[in-house]
């Protein structure tokens, strides 16, 4: 069992060196560009859809325009010499109607065209910040490759420790069962009882459990499957 302990505090320091890699600013800031970079591609889907919303609105306002025309035509076409003051009203008000619906009209396309020239605007300025940040990432990638390889040799030296440490290992069995739970990320998998509570999960642990804990004096956690060791 001490041989266990021995190579379960070594795979702590491989841990630790492991985390040292994960947590360093560079990953911090590379995990950030790839968060900022998910956002961009969601914005940029966004700005597509409303563009894609602006040229279904052009196409119906380009309809439109057809019948305005068709009505300007029967207005121009209209006979006026024998025409009549009822009739002559009435020609005047499709005339102010069609004057009425086309600068509705083109009130409406200004706007398209106004929140066209946003969403241009607004495409340039995240392509020129997802470019900017794809830049950076690639220094991240780099700062953290050159961590990586600064622990490297200390990870492999650790290794080889504890390679000359398994043939010392008497309990086999547990050695194959610590190695499955620290696999499966469940580490450390030998913990202290800590007054009454699991060294592992913090839980509390009921006093029958402790008590079988002293005769048995290894019992796993019922709450986090850790293997609970009793010393006195
Ligand atoms: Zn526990």
């Amino acid at each position: 069992m001490k041989t266990i302990l021995e190579i379960q505090k070594l795979d702590r320091q491989i841990r630790a060196l492991k985390r040292e890699v994960e947590k360093c600013q560079a990953s911090v800031n590379f995990n950030q560009y790839k968060k900022n970079l998910q956002e961009g591609r969601a914005r940029f889907e966004q700005l597509e859809a409303q563009a894609n919303e602006i040229i279904k609105n052009f196409n119906t306002a380009n309809n439109r325009y057809s019948k305005y025309r068709g009505n300007a035509d029967i207005v121009r076409k209209r006979n006026i010499d024998g025409i009549n003051l009822d009739n002559l009203s009435a020609l005047i008000q499709d005339a102010n109607d069609l004057v009425g619906d086309l600068s509705e009209e083109n009130r409406r396309v200004e706007d398209m065209v106004r929140k066209s020239e946003e969403i241009v605007r607004k495409s340039a300025e995240l392509s020129g910040k997802l470019t900017e940040a794809k830049k950076r990432s690639a220094v991240y990638k780099e700062q953290i490759e050159k961590k990586r390889q600064e622990v490297a040799p200390k990870i492999a030296e650790i290794e080889q420790q504890i390679k000359a440490l398994e043939p010392k290992v008497e309990d086999k069995e547990r050695y194959a069962k610590y190695k499955q739970m620290k696999e499966a990320g469940i580490f450390p998998v030998f913990v202290p009882l800590v007054d009454n509570f699991c060294g592992g999960c913090s839980v509390e642990l009921p006093l029958n459990f402790i008590e079988k804990l002293k005769t048995a004096k290894m019992l796993p956690c019922e709450h986090c499957n850790r293997i609970i060791m009793f010393q006195k």
